[in-house]
């Protein structure tokens, strides 16, 4: 291709809305132009990336024995209403009617279309195990759309799902799919960490997520998750799922007499702690939040954080949220006090269901609210003084340095860009749409479902957010748009003209993909190009030719090399 003909048109300056360097320069580099908040156009150079990173998953998904499909993009509302997901699923679904009223949605994912497909076509245990995928255009209305093609409304998806008799038919094609999601990430030049996560309410499902690692102190903060994980034993998770265990903390706390003490304007964990000279690890912290719209009090130690998503699946929610002051004083007001925030208490709330976190058991002669303005108990006692509440659970926020389950040795956090997620579903779709087959036995049985997910258009950004300097992307050559770009310096020069028109004939007969730079610009505006435009390879012909020399760069290692013409060539279909 000769750019005089490519339609892209770099930019001088990053786009202002970009925080996050892939969508700087995606933009930038004239890879993408934005339609709509969070949707975009890809333009030639990304839809070549995009189609590159679609065929790599293709050729492992059918390597891993999948089938394509295509299922529609625009779904029914009456699937849903049988998943039971058209009343939960929240804002993301974007909701239509057609011209005779009917109501659609925008896909944002395909369990309901895929199940029902299973339910048409598979009737005996003959036909299964399959597996099915699509790459395919989602929709969620994203509640914050951002980081260009990381975080989008619209985007590109790989989905996939498993069919199978039993458990262990299932726990079999999870594992062929983690080893193809290894794969397939590999050959995209992203290293990934398969990640334990959370995987919703349903109990007992196992979720694993693929993480791009990426440098928290880098100059953006890309990766929206943090990834534990330990250095000696391998185990690592999401920081929705992740468990740990503390360093021995002070939990017996100085007052061995129950007594309501005044602590004025007490209303932070730290000030309480600093009024009354003690450490926060003998405080019981008490929060409320609303979830799913019903009002929950959290207990967790002073010290320490709620996990809002371990806490939201203690109680089967989709949505969660801390409570407002008006909301607090609305369950003040029901219960007969009149505190606020930062004095409440589990003792007395009605209307609040309640739960307590691990933490919290151990406390002793600790520190509670008692729903009094301005006053807590101290050297309070479960059984004696509060009810320990029955309702025990890990809500708790796992932080680096914990101690990890598996082998106790201190945990790292680092921030990660989910790229790909393999989910257990058994039959939660299967059992709710009455998609069953005629097990061996003659027993009609629901399906044991899995369903596997690749962003490809955020593996795209998340391969520039790991791949990039100051001068622009660096793609990894499996996905790059084109592996080579041939810089004449001067296009008034015939020879390097010439030279150039050579190199780039041979290398495209040999069917590599190569650019060639044509245009009546200055060197300096043709250079700066292909580094921002990120091709792996350039070979620049300049004044040196006059020696039969041109220069040879390596756009990843920044080497340079000067060889003749025909050596560049040859190095190139060596690679
Ligand atoms: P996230 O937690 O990042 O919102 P998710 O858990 O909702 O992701 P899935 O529904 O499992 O993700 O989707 C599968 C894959 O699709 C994700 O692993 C991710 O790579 C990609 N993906 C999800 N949401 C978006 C989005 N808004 N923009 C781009 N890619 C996305
Ligand atoms: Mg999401």
């Amino acid at each position: 291709m000769r750019m005089s003909k490519l339609f892209v048109q770099t930019l001088r300056e990053f786009p202002s809305d970009a925080e996050v360097m892939s969508h700087k320069l995606l933009v930038r580099a004239g890879y993408i132009r934005k339609l709509a908040n969070g949707v975009y156009n890809y333009l030639p150079l990304m839809w070549r990336v995009l189609k590159k990173i679609e065929n790599i998953v293709r050729e492992e998904m059918d390597a891993a024995g999948a089938q394509e499909i295509l299922m529609p993009f625009v779904q029914p509302s009456e699937l849903w209403i049988e998943s039971g997901r058209w009343d939960v699923y929240g804002k993301e679904l974007m909701r239509l009617k057609d011209r005779h009223n009917r109501e659609m949605c925008l896909g944002p994912t395909h369990e309901e279309v895929i199940t029902s497909i299973a339910r048409e076509g598979i009737h005996s245990y003959k036909q299964l195990p399959v597996n099915l995928y699509q790459i395919q255009s989602k929709f969620r209305d994203e509640i914050r759309p951002r980081f260009g093609l990381l975080r989008g409304r619209e985007f590109i998806m790989k989905d996939a799902y498993s069919f199978d008799c039993d458990e262990a038919g299932l726990d079999k094609s999870y594992e062929i799919m983690a080893k193809a999601y290894k794969k397939i990430f590999e050959r995209c030049g992203l290293e990934t960490k398969m990640v334990q996560s959370d995987s919703g309410a349903i109990g007992g499902s196992v979720s694993h997520e693929f993480m791009v690692l990426v440098n928290e102190n880098s100059e953006n903060n890309a990766g929206e998750n943090d990834v534990f994980y330990c250095t000696k034993c391998g185990y690592s998770a999401n920081s929705n799922h992740a468990v740990s265990n503390l360093a021995e903390a002070e939990v017996d706390g100085k007052f061995k007499f129950a007594k309501i003490t005044d602590t004025p304007e007490t209303t932070s964990i730290n000030e309480l702690a600093d009024f009354l000279k003690i450490p926060a690890s003998i405080i019981c912290k008490c929060l409320i939040y609303v979830v799913d719209g019903k009002y929950v009090a959290a207990l967790i130690r002073g010290d320490k954080a709620v996990e809002e998503t371990k806490l939201m699946n203690v109680f089967a929610g989709n949505d969660i949220r801390i409570a407002r002051n008006d909301e607090i004083e609305e369950i003040m007001n029901n219960s007969g006090f009149n505190a606020v925030a930062g004095f409440i208490g589990p003792k007395g709330l009605k209307g609040v269901e309640i739960v307590a976190d691990n933490t919290v058991k151990d406390l002793k002669n600790f520190v509670i609210g008692i729903n009094q303005k301005d006053k807590h108990l101290v050297g309070a006692n479960w059984g004696v003084d509060v009810e320990l509440p029955q309702r025990i659970a890990d809500i708790r926020l796992a932080e680096e340095n914990d101690k990890c389950i598996e082998c106790s040795a201190p945990l790292k956090v680092t921030k990660g860009i989910e790229v790909g997620n393999i989910f257990k579903l058994g039959t939660k779709y299967s059992k709710a749409m009455n998609a069953t087959f005629t097990d061996k036995d003659g027993q009609e049985k629901p399906f044991i479902m899995g369903c596997y997910g690749i962003g490809i258009s955020r593996t795209a950004a998340a391969a520039v957010e790991r791949h990039h300097d100051e001068n622009g992307i660096i793609w990894p050559l499996s996905i790059a748009p084109y592996r080579v770009i041939v810089v004449p310096v001067s296009d008034q020069d015939e020879t390097q003209m010439s030279v150039a028109e050579d190199i780039y004939n041979k290398l495209s007969e040999a069917n590599v993909e190569v650019l060639i730079d044509d245009r009546a610009e200055r060197a300096g505006v043709k250079l700066k190009d292909a580094d921002l435009i990120g091709i792996p390879f350039r070979i620049t012909v300049g004044k040196t030719i006059k020696d039969n020399l041109v220069e040879f760069k390596n756009r990843s290692t920044g080497e340079t090399i000067t060889i003749t013409p025909q050596e560049a060539v040859e190095k190139i279909l060596n690679l």
